[in-house]
């Protein structure tokens, strides 16, 4: 009999409880649109859910036959509609519905929350990230010590992986803040780093900033809806999100937020107001003085796009209907198997620079094609003609994220044969 040194892709998926959710998306085709490609991009934007064909064509009937009764009237009134979706979105990332908002972009949001979070003294001003944060983080980071006067040449720390590694180390980056605990005013990180795919330990690192007496600020684009979040618990101040990775909200959906229960009901510091921040009881009664609503609602600036929230109900409901425990569990699995097969079929050609611990990782997998970033880009650039859609990030990192609302092994078997094949002859 033959002995596999991996389990069967096939009998993982005939065990898996959660295989039914695959048949609730749209999965995108291959390239030259024959078959369903093996669609391993969640990280980037999530497959649509069937649904959402129909829930948009809903929404386009009201505003079509009811105008501007649509705010209060139909199916779903446009008014509350953001506002209905914060209950799951809070419950998905371990937090109060008052702390939670869905509102703007995730870099809109980031600056909004700098504005009223980062408050630099002559004492206290510096900002601490890490050197590879994501490119839009590091000029809304920037730009905004600018626009507090500050040189960004003096007041951003970075904290970077050890020469040599392509992770961070935790012990590093508490010893960062406590070497300059005095000049801190905030530090802001990643929940998961995008490149690499590495979970930090956002409990252990928000501990040490606040006892250092800086404000904590997270961006978990890559965190929701991949790995468990206890916002509350962690004892964070602030965090921001995107809701069309993991997520699948569709592309340019609504964002999401969070600030502390701390901020609840008597935030002293400066706020950059619009009208739906304002106590919605008295908000169309338009006067002149803004009274913030409780919670991070009062961040609000606009009404809400109703066209690029809808979708998020859709997918808020798989979520709450999967459960995110079975779904981390399923996502484990799913990486550990990735894992054991690159390593027993590739370890020589590929390394997966990735956390093996699936503590440190969510469903993102890097891997880095060994021979240099000409063979790593020739393997990418057929694996996506084979149908097999992952995505690149320079200078030589392929990155697939099976997911386990819609990926299923069978997926990961064909992506890593198809690897295989392209390995072999490149
Ligand atoms: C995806 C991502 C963004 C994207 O920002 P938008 O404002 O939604 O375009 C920003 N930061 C990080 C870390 C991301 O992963």
């Amino acid at each position: 009999m033959l002995t596999l040194p991996f389990p069967d892709p096939v009998l993982l998926d005939r065990d898996d409880p959660l295989r039914r959710f695959r048949e609730r998306f749209e999965l995108p085709r291959a390239p030259d649109g024959s078959a369903a490609a093996v669609y391993l991009c969640g990280n980037s934007l999530g497959p649509m859910p069937h649904a959402v064909r129909m829930l948009l064509g809903e929404t386009l009937d009201d505003w079509a036959t009811l105008g501007v009764r649509g705010h209060h009237e139909g199916a779903r009134p446009w008014i509350p509609y953001a506002g209905t979706l914060v209950a799951p979105m809070a419950a998905l990332v371990g937090a109060d519905p008052l702390d939670v908002v869905l509102m703007n972009t995730l870099t809109a949001n980031l600056h909004l929350l700098m504005a009223s979070f980062y408050r630099p003294t002559p004492t206290r001003y510096a900002v601490l990230i890490e050197s590879g944060a994501f490119p839009s983080d590091q000029y809304a980071i920037d730009s905004q010590l600018r626009f507090h006067g500050q040189d960004p040449a003096a007041a951003l720390i970075t904290v970077a992986p050890r020469p040599g590694e392509d992770l961070l180390r935790t012990g590093d980056i508490v010893a960062q803040i406590e070497a300059n605990a005095g000049r801190l005013a905030l530090v802001l990180l990643p929940g998961v780093q995008y490149r690499t795919g590495q979970v930090l330990d956002i409990a252990g690192i928000s501990a040490a900033a606040r006892a250092g007496g800086a404000v904590v600020g997270w961006d978990l684009a890559h965190a929701v809806g991949n790995i468990p979040l206890s916002l509350d618990a962690w004892d964070i101040d602030f965090a921001v999100w995107c809701t069309y990775k993991y997520l699948c909200g569709g592309p340019g959906a609504i964002g999401g937020a969070y600030v502390s229960r701390r901020y609840r009901d008597a935030f002293a510091g400066p706020r950059l107001a619009g009208w739906w921040g304002h106590d919605a009881a008295t908000r169309f009664a338009m006067g002149a003085e803004f009274r913030p609503m409780t919670g991070a609602a009062g961040w609000q600036l606009s009404n809400p796009p109703i066209l690029a929230t809808a979708p998020l109900s859709i997918a808020l409901a798989l979520f709450a209907e999967a459960g995110m425990q079975s779904l981390r569990m399923k996502s484990v699995a799913l990486t550990g198997f990735a894992q054991t097969a690159l390593a027993a079929r590739l370890g020589g050609e590929i390394e997966c620079i990735t956390p093996a611990a699936p503590g440190e990782r969510g469903c993102q997998l890097s891997l880095r094609v060994r021979g240099g970033r000409d063979r790593a880009r020739r393997v990418f650039t057929q694996l996506g003609l084979r149908g097999v859609i992952g995505d690149w990030r320079e200078p030589d990192v392929i990155r697939i994220a099976p997911h386990p609302l819609y990926n299923t092994f069978g997926d990961v078997a064909a992506a890593l044969d198809i690897l295989a094949e392209l390995v072999a002859c490149n």
